[in-house]
């Protein structure tokens, strides 16, 4: 079986393409060389490996869903992630540091808030000790009379990019396995029994079997009809900087009623304000920008709640990512019993990533869980 990438017109034949080498992929990629090391997978990119939302994520782990199917695949995803920390002896932890949570939220929105808990767990009021600790790491830390902080249980702060390298060096680490650099999925089809992947200048590659994984990029490519159908968009998904070196233990604090999070960013010696951007249907390829509007937003919040802050509001990471209904992944075949899409991280698409994988593979394979 040739394991050479192709030229136009010339098909080499895999037994699994994922197109996507985002973080999604890398982990459908590695969990399918794990199930079957003899399995030969394709893994492809439109651009260079590293391009996508999985290279700006902010890798806040959360785990919690608005509704029980989102917190399954949160639950999943953390078991499955715990897994990882133990297979992958590169990555210690899997790239994931706890960090402790706090929240900020309307009074009347607490038994809701526990509700999202995919452990089960609830929040509890923070002590006067735990006040002057986010005093101290919130310069000007002020809310409500009607708002409340709460503390929940210590959560993750990964570096999504870091593990999506480490699993796809794993995968490429067996003779075999092919990464596919420039490679722009435009149709998927079926020719001679096998599944065909045909790129945007004519090359084509063929498969037994494909997931596509395209992030920001579902409505562009191959599964951009199905995506439609099932309610897809776009969003861009803005995460600022905050210049200021947070402390050793740093806690996160999640504005839970503005979907907005400070999470300290230890490797990049500073804090990522994640805020909910409003712009819509935003492709990746179109040059995004933080704009006007998302700085209001954002010096709004900060102006209510952390003050100190706002000096040190400096630049951020921007891409689009796909959101889907109720912003719970859509993980389906697409036109064939053989092809799977993987969409939907809709902001999430990082935390939720191993149960998207898995459960592709699941549909491929028909296996029991991995
Ligand atoms: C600024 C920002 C902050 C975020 N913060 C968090 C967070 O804290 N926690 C969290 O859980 N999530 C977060 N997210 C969301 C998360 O990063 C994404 O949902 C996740 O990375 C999506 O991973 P993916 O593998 O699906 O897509 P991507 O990482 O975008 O990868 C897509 C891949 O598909 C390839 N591709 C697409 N179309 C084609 C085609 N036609 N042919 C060939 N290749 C193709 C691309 O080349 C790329 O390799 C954040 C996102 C952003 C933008």
């Amino acid at each position: 079986m040739p394991d050479t990438t192709s030229g136009a017109g010339v098909a080499s034949h895999y037994d699994l393409a994922v197109v996507g080498a985002g973080v999604v992929g890398a982990l459908t990629a590695y969990y399918a060389v794990r199930q079957d090391p003899a399995r030969r997978v394709l893994v492809i990119t439109h651009a260079a490996r590293g391009t996508g939302a999985t290279r700006l994520s902010a890798g806040f782990d959360t785990p919690t869903g608005h509704n029980p199917a989102q917190r399954e695949l949160a639950a999943r995803s953390t078991a499955l992630f715990d897994k990882l920390a133990t297979e992958l002896t590169d990555l210690p932890d899997a790239g994931r540091q706890p960090v402790d949570v706090y929240w900020l939220l309307g009074r009347d929105n607490i038994a809701a808030l526990d509700a999202t808990m995919a452990d089960g767990g609830t929040t509890s009021s923070v002590e006067p000790q735990q006040r002057r600790m986010l005093e101290e790491a919130f310069p000007g830390l002020a809310h409500g009379g009607d708002e409340v902080l709460l503390a929940s249980a210590p959560m993750t702060a990964g570096q999504p990019q870091l593990l999506a390298d480490h699993l796809l060096d794993e995968v490429l680490s067996t003779p075999g396995n092919t990464l596919l650099e420039g490679f722009r999925v435009a149709s998927i089809g079926r020719t001679g029994g096998h599944i065909e992947l045909v790129a945007t200048d004519g090359s084509r590659v063929t498969t037994d079997k494909a997931v596509v994984a395209p992030g920001p990029w579902a409505l562009d490519g191959p599964v951009a009809d199905a995506a439609r159908e099932r309610g897809a968009r776009v969003k861009k998904v803005v995460a600022f900087h905050i210049m200021a070196t947070p402390p050793p233990h740093a806690p996160a604090l999640i504005f839970e009623d503005a979907d907005a999070f400070l999470l300290p960013h230890h490797p990049g010696g500073h804090w990522i304000f994640s805020i909910t951007s409003p712009d819509w249907d935003r492709g990746p390829d179109e040059p995004l920008a933080i704009d006007a509007r998302d700085r209001d937003l954002a010096v709004t919040l900060l102006e209510r709640h952390v003050p100190g802050f706002v000096p040190h509001l400096l630049g951020g990471r921007v891409l689009g990512d796909c959101f889907t209904p109720g912003r719970l992944p859509v993980v389906d075949t697409v036109g064939d019993d053989d092809v799977v899409m993987a969409i939907g991280g809709s902001g999430s698409g990082y935390r939720l990533a191993p149960a998207m994988a898995e459960d592709a593979l699941d549909l491929l394979y028909r296996r029991t869980r991995i």
